[in-house]
């Protein structure tokens, strides 16, 4: 019964939900064909509802939620101590001399909601200002600030990567109303020493873009300079006590899907990285290609042999399909009459794959069965709108 269930839900993967020897297929630097029938289906997200004045809206169904207005269970204080900033209404609120508070969990790549509203009441001014912070993996800083009517150094108002890039406008709202951040975060890949991909920030607050894609340039921080480094694969997500009691509500994320340089295989791949892929579904398409072996009809267990070569060589694959191709044909010879024009739809459809094969440099061009069912149709006239 489970070796049935199994066998389903393979046949199930290898079937392609899309077009078949259609767009350009896979190259040196990409897995896929253009609209490749067998190129993984998006996860369905359930998006959730935007927040109000008032009431904070609901995460997408995958998200991972940080802080849903209730306890503060997944965050921790210094050294592990239970997290000590107020809980009230539905949002935590810093608890000015506490330290600063991190999630329990780690994580690195992600996108990143939350929340803030710095205190109605203004005191102070410049820096002194509802300063917060958001620190992704527990070092970057994107600042948390009432910079509403309010003037410091560029790189210190609210959406600045700390110290070392001002955000790009200032949507703010006035102090005590409650703002959005929206933030894709990327962290530094290193390889053997060498930087493979700087990481990068992208910080939307209240909807308008104020970091667009900034590469990392290590932590920032206060009047040092800091250098672009490895990061470690995790971390926490740290918000800083900076003495005035700013609140937050609304905190989760999503983890990100792996870039190329970590495995990876949308995008431009290494020429490594992308045969790796492509050997991948060519051995799948291979073992689903062998399960169709029917004598009565060719052409399943023929496409599939075919369609695995789009993705990798491999003198055997090549040789059975090329072996069917020849059958298919002898067999149609011995066809005549309505038992060969009810193959019309059929045969069209083998010399529309044959002529991608050869476009393509997988057959040439004078393959023989391609040119024998390109007569085929030309003497039966098949290709003549039916009137
Ligand atoms: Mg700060």
């Amino acid at each position: 019964m489970l070796t049935s269930v199994l066998a389903v839900s393979a046949a199930a993967q290898a079937a392609a939900v899309g077009p078949r020897f259609y767009g350009d297929p896979p190259d040196d630097h990409h897995a896929w064909a253009v609209h490749d029938g067998h190129r993984p289906q998006p996860k369905a997200v359930t998006p959730g509802t935007f927040s109000t004045a008032d009431q904070a809206g609901r995460p997408p169904s995958d998200a991972v939620v940080l802080f849903d207005g209730t306890d503060l269970s997944k965050w921790q204080g210094d050294k592990g101590a239970p997290a000590p900033w107020l809980v009230k209404e539905g949002f935590m609120e810093v608890l000015p001399g506490s330290g600063q508070i991190r999630t329990r969990e780690t994580f690195g790549d992600c996108q990143l909601h939350l929340e803030f509203a710095t205190p109605r009441q203004v005191e102070g001014e410049g820096q002194g200002r509802g300063n917060s912070g958001v620190f992704l993996m527990g070092q970057l800083e994107i600042q948390v600030l009432d910079s509403y009517q309010n003037v410091t150094y560029a790189d210190g108002h609210v959406g600045a990567y700390y110290g070392i890039n001002p955000p790009l406008a200032l949507p703010v709202r006035p102090p005590g109303e409650w703002q959005v951040y929206d933030i894709v975060f990327r962290r530094p890949i290193y390889k053997d020493g060498q930087v493979v991909d700087p990481g990068y920030i992208t910080v939307f607050l209240n909807g308008v873009l104020v970091q667009d894609h900034t590469p990392l340039e290590g932590p920032g921080g206060h009047m040092g300079r800091t250098k672009p480094g490895p990061f470690p694969a995790k971390g926490p997500l740290s918000l800083q006590d900076h003495g005035n009691p700013t609140r937050f509500r609304n905190i989760w994320y999503r983890e990100l899907p792996p870039r190329p340089a970590e495995g990876g295989t949308d995008g431009w791949l290494t020429p490594e990285a992308a045969m790796a892929k492509r050997q991948e579904t060519a051995a799948m398409l291979r073992e689903q290609a062998a399960k169709l072996a029917d004598p009565a009809n060719p052409v399943p267990e023929m496409f599939g042999w075919f369609e695995s070569l789009v993705y990798a060589p491999d003198p055997g694959a090549q040789a059975r399909a090329e072996q069917l191709a020849a059958a298919y044909v002898q067999g149609l010879k011995s066809l005549a009459g309505e038992s060969l024009a009810a193959k019309r739809d059929e045969v069209r459809q083998v010399r529309d794959v044959f002529r991608y094969l050869a476009r393509f440099k997988y057959l040439p061009e004078s393959f023989p069965p391609k040119v024998a069912v390109e007569q085929l149709i030309r003497e039966q006239g098949w290709d003549q709108r039916r009137r």
